[in-house]
């Protein structure tokens, strides 16, 4: 096996173009579980860890560009207020040695259905930014997922970073595991609210072959919040919309039966984690200076 040190993001484009087959390797939380087990033996290993910028962020007016590396603890640290969904999932992440060298490059790169930052990415709406010696295209997250650890970069295109709408309400993140750390989702899910267009987003982990959005349940809330003029009055949600929003959660699932759950379980599951999750954002979404007036 080759081991490759590109020393700039440039270099690093140039290495893929000419081995397509290198498998990048950034925190290594993955890649080198995956070798240590002989899943994987690929030819060139291009280490990313020379380049500085990927492990960097740009807090802009709308959106946060997050490097391709960098690491969960700091997304806790420091994007907390920003990015509250992607911090909160952040925190579910492994242990803190994990936290501190895995990343959402990484795990955009794995795309495996039960990895814990897409829930947040598919609910505060993101978009990949991929790059290759032909140019640079931004991939919308809703996108980017194509199959069981897929996605839709081509074999010469790497991660250089993600943007991340900045938060303009309230965010949550809900995982159900075994135990409180070290442990791969049964299923998880993200909600975000969006007060400025008056829109709620959603993330379903670890039940159905990728990441997905509970595009139904979506549509069902978004009209029933707007009809009900919740946005203004921040009144609270009736327990028969958050039932429906939670069926149809449910709904969107395609899940599998495996050693960590059944398929009844993990629909059942995020039907409970998305009316819980509703609630708790509404709550903080009516507590943040919310004209109360009418709330029932
Ligand atoms: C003990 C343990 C516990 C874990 N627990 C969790 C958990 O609770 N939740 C969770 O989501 N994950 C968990 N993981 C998995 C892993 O930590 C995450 O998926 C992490 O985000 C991977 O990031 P990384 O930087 O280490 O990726 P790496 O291992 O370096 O790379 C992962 C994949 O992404 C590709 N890649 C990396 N960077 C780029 C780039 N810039 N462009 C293109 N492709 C790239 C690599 O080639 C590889 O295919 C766990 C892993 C371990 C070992």
């Amino acid at each position: 096996m080759d081991f490759l040190r590109p020393a700039s993001w440039e270099e690093a484009l140039a290495v893929k173009a000419e081995h397509p087959t290198a498998v990048p390797i950034a925190g290594g939380t993955d890649v080198m579980v995956e070798i240590n087990f002989d899943h994987r033996r690929p030819e060139y290993l291009m280490d990313l860890n020379r380049i500085g910028e990927l492990s960097e962020w740009q807090v802009g007016q709308d959106s946060v560009r997050l490097g391709a590396s960098v690491p969960y603890s700091a997304i806790m640290e420091h994007l907390r207020a920003e990015l509250p969904g992607l911090a909160l999932a952040s925190h579910t992440v492994a242990s803190p040695q994990i936290r501190n060298r895995g990343g959402v490059g990484g795990n955009l790169g794995t795309a495996s259905p039960a990895g814990d930052a897409h829930p947040a990415l598919l609910a505060a709406g993101a978009e990949v930014e991929a790059a290759s010696v032909r140019g640079t295209r931004m991939i919308p997250i809703d996108a980017f997922y194509t199959g069981v650890k897929r996605n839709a970069l081509a074999p010469d295109e790497l991660i250089r970073a993600v943007h991340i709408k900045k938060a303009d309400g309230p965010q949550q993140y809900s995982k159900v595991g075994t135990r409180n750390a070290m442990v791969i989702a049964v299923c998880a899910f993200g909600l975000a609210l969006h007060p400025e267009t008056r829109t709620v987003r959603t993330g379903i982990g670890s039940a159905a072959p990728t990441p997905v959005r509970a595009k139904e349940a979506e549509d069902f809330l978004n009209a029933a919040l707007e009809e009900g003029g919740f946005w203004e009055s921040g009144k609270i949600i009736t327990p028969s919309v958050a039932k429906q929003f939670a069926q149809l959660a449910a709904g969107a699932c395609n899940p599998i039966d495996d050693v960590r759950g059944t398929a009844a379980y993990r629909r059942h599951a995020v039907g409970i984690m998305a009316r819980r999750t509703l609630g708790w954002t509404w709550e903080q979404y009516r507590g943040a200076g919310r004209t109360l007036e009418g709330a029932a």
